[in-house]
């Protein structure tokens, strides 16, 4: 912006100079040279910034990325190297008249392991790898994303013969950014250009060139990308590259635990089944965060405390250095038993443990066990994790008499999981169009599926009120405890 105005600027003192009599020639010349300068330079940076792409050739030191080193996507795999068989048998291709593949798209959340599957598929076919980002590709310059795409297939046809290799792999990461759909981006002209050129450079691309090219694309987005690069002879296979399940979280922390010492009570079948939703990211990092908690302790083998407390720690960020006041913590040890406890009321065994150590923007947190993965929620079990959510302010007014500030995400989750069950035809309203149906109406079901689950959970907690002070008095003198120790004290005070 900035720029536009000193531009506008320059401009209108150098009309009133000229309106003054002075001679605009000289300025004129310097002002084209200086444009020429600046246009080489250009030019200069866009070399440069291809140069540093990252390059996966022969003579790479660190080991290459196969298909055993990734966990689980055994179906996204599968069908990778399913549409990789077109690059390995050439022949066969041929004879049957196959026209091979030019692109294949990865989608998924991020973290899953695309990058990983695009260098495994370098390796898998013997091609270069060239890999860049959509965001590289974009200026504010018309012009300099459709040179470095153009420079990008020069520069793989290019190492591919330098290393005498017939395959060349270019990874695209972030393939919404450049190939967003055309004249949806307020600097159009520049977004489109780069995105035709892509196209054109696909379209390039002949089975029987010297050099075969495969372009790879992730994103995290497809729904935002253009429709011409998903038509047939373009990215024209989707591989979906999804969170991994129990058994792929399994093999993925296996992956990552191979060359770190683990104590013997290290159970990574658990692991696994406590980390429902994470990524393969999140795990390599869950594991890269117990081994160094781990060192920190002067240890010499990762036990299974520093792994639970890694994986409160992936979730919610740093240990803060700010304790809060000794009376704070004793609220939040009795918010945190409330939710264990109407948890285990509702669905015995699912705590996994409860915490009051604060992280990121948690005071406290009661972490479910996740021995379930669930696609699909009934409405028993959406109502009874609302009474979990509503769980730790009730605790908090039953002990203290009132509520504190620290239920107000609690309340959002409730709140949000009460929609859903309306939403979902699930509510006494039965199947809803929320258009069609008076807000009134909607929010009187909404309301009332709140209350009665807070009805629910008080009569829980009144029930047990006994067990809620011993677990938040055992929690707050110990920090954490887990959920068995947390089932000892229900046994014991029943
Ligand atoms: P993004 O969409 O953010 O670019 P991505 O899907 O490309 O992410 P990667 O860069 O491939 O994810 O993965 C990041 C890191 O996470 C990897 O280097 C690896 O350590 C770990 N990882 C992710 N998925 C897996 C997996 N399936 N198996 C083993 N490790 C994995």
């Amino acid at each position: 912006m900035w720029k536009e105005t000193l531009i506008g600027m320059l401009a209108g003192v150098f009309v009133f100079l000229v309106s003054q009599g002075l001679d605009p020639a000289p300025f004129l010349l310097l002002g084209g040279v200086l444009l020429v300068f600046r246009f080489y330079f250009q030019g200069r940076g866009v070399e440069k910034s291809l140069e540093t792409l990252e390059y996966t050739g022969e003579k790479e030191t660190v080991a290459p990325v196969t298909f055993a080193d990734i966990g689980g996507q055994e179906v996204a795999k599968r069908e990778l190297m399913e549409a990789l068989a077109f690059l390995q048998d050439d022949q066969k291709t041929r004879d049957l008249g196959i026209r091979p593949l030019k692109g294949i798209l990865l989608s998924g959340p991020p973290g899953t392991g695309k990058t990983l599957m695009a260098k495994a598929a370098a390796h898998y076919t013997e091609a270069v790898f060239l890999a860049a980002s959509g965001s590289e590709f974009i200026e504010l310059y018309a012009g300099v994303g459709a040179q470095r795409v153009r420079q990008l297939f020069k520069r793989a046809r290019k190492l591919a013969q330098k290393e005498g290799k017939k395959n060349a792999i270019i990874f695209l990461d972030e393939l919404e950014v450049l190939g967003g759909k055309r004249g949806k981006h307020t600097s159009h002209l520049e977004y489109d250009q780069t995105l035709n050129q892509l196209l054109v450079e696909m379209d390039g691309i002949k089975p029987n060139a010297e050099t075969r090219i495969l372009v790879i694309g992730a994103t995290n987005r497809a729904d935002l990308l253009d429709e011409a690069l998903l038509r047939p002879g373009r990215f024209d296979r989707q591989v979906k590259v999804d969170l991994p399940e129990k058994e792929g979280r399994l093999r993925i922390l296996e992956i990552h635990t191979k060359n770190k010492p683990l104590a013997a009570d290290v159970d990574l079948e658990k692991i696994a089944e406590d980390t429902f939703g994470f990524s393969g990211a999140h795990l390599e990092a869950l594991v890269n965060e117990a081994a160094i908690l781990a060192f920190r302790l002067g240890n010499e083998e990762i036990g299974a405390e520093q792994l639970a407390e890694a994986i409160d720690k992936v979730i919610l960020g740093e240990k803060l250095e700010r304790k809060p006041e000794r009376q704070e913590v004793q609220r939040v040890a009795v918010h945190e038993a409330g939710h264990a406890l109407v948890s285990e009321t509702v669905r015995p065994h699912s705590v996994a443990h409860l915490t009051v150590t604060p992280r990121g923007k948690a005071l406290g947190f009661m972490r479910p066990s996740g021995n379930e993965e669930r696609y699909l929620y009934t409405k028993e079990y959406l109502e009874d994790q609302i009474a979990v959510f509503l769980g730790g302010a009730l605790a908090e007014e039953l002990v203290y008499g009132t509520r504190s500030t620290g239920a107000a995400n609690d309340f959002e989750q409730a709140a949000h999981l009460s929609k859903e069950i309306i939403k979902s035809g699930l509510s006494p309203l039965g199947i809803v169009d929320e258009e069609y149906t008076p807000k009134d109406k909607i929010n009187e079901v909404f309301t009332r599926i709140l209350k009665e689950q807070e009805e629910r959970a008080r009569g829980i907690l009144t029930a047990k009120l006994d067990s809620l002070k011993q677990a938040a008095e055992l929690l707050f003198k110990k920090e954490k405890i887990s959920g068995e120790e947390f089932r000892t004290i229900l046994q014991k005070t029943a």
